[in-house]
């Protein structure tokens, strides 16, 4: 059995990227009797810039819904809370104790996040959901590292991650073989997994970078929730170019070779005759209507009942708990903590 460990942050709203990279591939690993997955809602990552603790509550359900109205099934894949499972803290600490402050420091995310500072690492963003603060959070330095904690603690073989994740990863890698070196063999090294190529959806008004919870205008974005008003009009003015032919052309043309990318991630159809860029958006328009209709139908019932989701987070905790407990113990046991 492989066990894989596919984490979302509870930051801003999911949208067709999410569903396509990340979501779908979870969904369809259900299937596979040698995998098991675990879906980790990353609350405590959500902690690492200022946060509204209302809205992280809120968005901490509203992913876990999302999650199950796409087709994650708690009972063949156990969705959990980051923070509802103290183990990952517990070896966050100890991990702490194996990995020197450089390595952290000299993480990209982190010198992104924390960008502008007087003394490097240490001021607030000039942008984004920190800018203003006077601060950096110290959790932001060492968010890898509890990154690490969260892949070890469930001795996941398998981590999707895309690009942006696959520094924290390495890390991770980093971390077991030192700590296995250092103290006996503890830890499962993990494997980074990524999402093919295909899977990757750029953003609608600027094809040139991914679709992006983070990016600074939702134009680009189909939130998987957005009415088909919304979608319609975002999709209608999706970035195209002046060539004028529906082909695949990632260098040349871009935002088409995108269009169709999610035309033929949301359909099984055989792509028509499509002579213009207006009959391609139709298309792409209805295709993503059909995925789309289903999740936020499913959506809107379980959101009437969050304390079934709530229950279903709770069952997932009580299902990782013993494995997670287990790896801390190892842990404290190899380090010379008494038990
Ligand atoms: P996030 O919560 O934004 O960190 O992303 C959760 C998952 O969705 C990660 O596994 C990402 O790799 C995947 N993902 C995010 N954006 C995209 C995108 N534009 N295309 C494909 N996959 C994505």
């Amino acid at each position: 059995m492989t066990r894989r460990l596919t984490g979302f942050q509870p930051t801003g709203k999911l949208h067709l990227g999410n569903l396509i990279g990340a979501m779908r591939p979870l969904v369809q690993a259900q299937e596979r009797p040698d995998t098991r997955s675990i879906a980790m809602i990353a609350d405590l990552h959500a902690m690492t810039m200022e946060h509204d603790p209302a809205q992280l509550r809120a968005n901490t359900l509203q992913v876990a819904t999302v999650l199950l109205a796409a087709g994650v099934d708690p009972r063949r894949t156990a969705l959990i809370a980051h923070s509802q499972v103290p183990e990952h803290s517990e070896l966050h600490y100890l991990l702490e104790c194996v990995t020197g402050y450089g390595e952290a420091a000299r993480m990209i995310q982190f010198r992104e996040k924390s960008a502008g500072s007087p003394l490097p690492g240490f001021s607030a963003p000039s942008e984004g959901p920190g800018a203003g603060s006077k601060h950096v959070r110290l959790s932001l330095l060492t968010y890898p590292v509890l990154m690490a904690a969260d892949i070890l603690v469930h001795d996941s073989e398998q981590v999707p991650v895309g690009d942006d994740q696959s520094q924290h990863l390495e890390l991770a890698r980093t971390i077991a073989t030192r700590f296995n070196t250092r103290y006996g063999e503890t830890f499962t090294v993990p494997e980074g997994i990524r999402p093919e190529s295909a899977a990757r959806v750029m953003d609608l008004a600027d094809p040139a970078r991914k679709m992006s919870k983070s990016s600074p205008s939702p134009a680009g974005r189909i939130g998987l929730l957005d009415s088909p008003d919304v979608i319609r009009r975002t999709i209608a003015r999706a970035v195209t170019d002046t060539v004028g032919i529906v082909r695949d052309d990632p260098a040349g043309q871009p935002g088409v070779t995108n269009l169709l990318g999610i035309l033929r991630a949301c359909s099984d159809r055989e792509l028509g005759d499509l002579h213009s860029y207006g009959a391609l958006k139709r298309e792409v328009t209805d295709a993503v209507e059909a995925v789309l209709t289903p999740i936020r139908t499913r959506y809107a019932e379980l959101a009437e009942d969050p304390d079934h989701v709530r229950k279903v987070l709770s069952e997932g905790k009580a299902w990782v708990r013993p494995r997670a407990a287990e790896t801390v113990r190892r842990t404290r046991a190899a380090l010379g903590l008494l038990d």
